[in-house]
């Protein structure tokens, strides 16, 4: 197989709002900090006071792009807000979502979370009979196919598009008086349905932003569900035929946050089993298991339990460094693991240590910790993966690199482990990934690990 397009991945997170009280604004930025975690390139919000839509959004992370002030000027009750991952080549405000247009029926603003995989034939389409486009992102695509649809409203317009649409999508909409959220046939990328204490609704790609916000779970949209806010009430329609749930396995590996539970699923836990699964599958004799902080710590957890060696801290984290992905080129890439990560001298010396990451996608990052760790003096250093290799790239939002790029697509474990420069190395089992996340096979997404996809992908 050929390597990834260069087409963005939109990894991103959306949230909606229905506050009756009207702090709409001031809720989805909250949400949109508790989100973070899934994009850090940009940040947006669009309200609706039931007059009109104002949008802000700007490069940076949340709190860089709003202020109090800034938010003191988005007056309504609806909104809607969405975080950008950073994508590969162009990058920066015009890809910011919400996308806000004005259409002959008014106006509507998106946010998307997913790919599509015929978006380029759409817009290729569309441009053919006159479009213009101004971003590279699918949302603009979807913006115009909405707005030509949209003969009888908007939301049978939403239904005629998720037709054609194709690959995934959790969406989030505002009109001037409706909150629309949809979520993709198979339910590639998840969105929960929440509650606020006083009424009104929230839409949101994890539950951890319903906690943040003080507002209760209600329910996972469903896979081709659409749902709708108006006037104050929730309605629930058929979008499209269902084709059989699809989540992506690596919300729970990686791109959630462990507060979050997920179609049933609380993240931490399933890292949790992982880890368990992982000590059982690749056990090692090791005197301390530690974990690549963060996104690590809940499978180390339960490596060291299951493989009873005591669980410590061996490496901090710079928090102020944004994820490793970030930065362009294997150089950066690398001096950036070393800022952001620092081995503990005084833990780590002398002992044989067993390090839990969650994947290995470039394997830059093990290689600079396996350094790193015999540096600060470690006897041993055992990797253990608690996913399987990843061998192919993702099509449906998930930042993953070309082809030639995946360290997993190219060799096998030994050479790996090889390059990595390890004592061991050992990846969870397929079947332990699918075990341990506790949805069955047939429900999950394991494109990135078995190339094999839900949808049929061009490449
Ligand atoms: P690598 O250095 O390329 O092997 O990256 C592996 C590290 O990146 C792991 O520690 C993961 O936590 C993290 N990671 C995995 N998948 C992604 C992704 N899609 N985007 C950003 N970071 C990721
Ligand atoms: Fe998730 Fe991998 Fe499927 Fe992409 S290919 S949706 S990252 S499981």
């Amino acid at each position: 197989m050929k390597g990834i397009t260069d087409r963005p991945r939109e990894a991103c997170g959306v949230f909606g709002v229905y506050a009756p009280e009207g702090e709409a604004a001031a809720l989805t930025y909250m949400g949109l900090y508790a989100l973070q975690h899934r994009g850090q390139e940009s940040a947006g919000i669009t309200v609706s006071d039931g007059k009109k839509l104002q949008l802000y959004k700007d490069e940076g992370l949340v709190p860089e792009v709003f202020s109090e002030e800034i938010l003191e000027g988005l007056p309504g009750s609806l909104a809607i807000g969405h975080v950008h991952y950073p994508t590969r080549g162009n990058t920066g405000y015009l890809n910011a979502q919400p996308l806000l247009v004005r259409y002959r029926k008014g106006s509507l603003a998106l946010a998307h979370n997913g790919s599509l995989v015929n978006s380029p034939a759409l817009r290729a389409q569309l441009e053919e009979e006159g479009s213009v486009f101004q971003t590279t992102v699918d949302a603009e695509v979807i913006a115009n196919l909405l707005a030509r649809k949209d003969r009888e409203g908007i939301i049978p317009a939403l239904v005629d598009c998720m037709q054609v649409f194709q690959g995934a999508y959790a969406l989030v909409l505002l009109t001037r008086d409706l909150l629309i959220g949809a979520r993709d046939p198979h339910g590639l990328r998840p969105l929960a349905l929440g509650t606020l204490p006083g009424g009104g609704y929230v839409l949101t790609s994890e539950t951890c932003a319903l906690d943040t916000i003080g507002a209760g779970f209600l329910r996972d949209v469903e896979p081709g569900e659409v749902v709708v806010v108006e006037a104050g009430r929730l309605r629930s329609l058929r979008g499209a035929k269902p084709l059989g749930r699809a989540l992506c396995s690596f919300e729970f590996i990686y791109f959630a946050r462990p507060d979050s539970v997920i179609d049933g699923i609380n993240v931490h836990l399933a890292r949790n089993r992982a880890g368990e699964r992982l000590a059982r599958e690749h056990p090692v004799d090791a005197d301390l298991v530690i974990a690549v902080p963060d996104s690590g710590t809940s499978a180390a957890i339960g490596y060291a339990r299951a493989a009873g060696i005591p669980f410590g801290e061996g490496m901090i984290k710079n928090r102020y460094v944004g994820r490793t992905f970030i930065s362009p080129g294997q150089k950066a890439r690398e001096k950036r693991v070393q800022l952001k990560l620092n081995p503990i001298r005084a833990v780590v010396k002398g002992k044989r240590v067993v390090v839990v990451d969650d994947s290995i996608v470039r394997g830059t990052t093990s290689h600079r910790i396996v350094k790193l760790l015999r540096q600060a003096g470690a006897r041993e250093v055992h990797i253990r993966v608690s996913s399987p290799p990843v061998i192919s790239p993702c099509y449906f939002g998930v930042s993953t690199p070309t082809y030639e790029e995946l360290v997993g697509a190219q060799n096998r474990v030994e050479a790996i482990e090889k390059r990595i420069g390890a004592d061991s190395l050992g990846f969870l089992s397929l079947e332990g990934l699918v075990e341990s996340i506790g949805m069955g096979e047939e429900s999950l997404c394991l494109g990135c690990f078995t190339g094999r996809y839900p949808v049929t992908v061009d490449n």
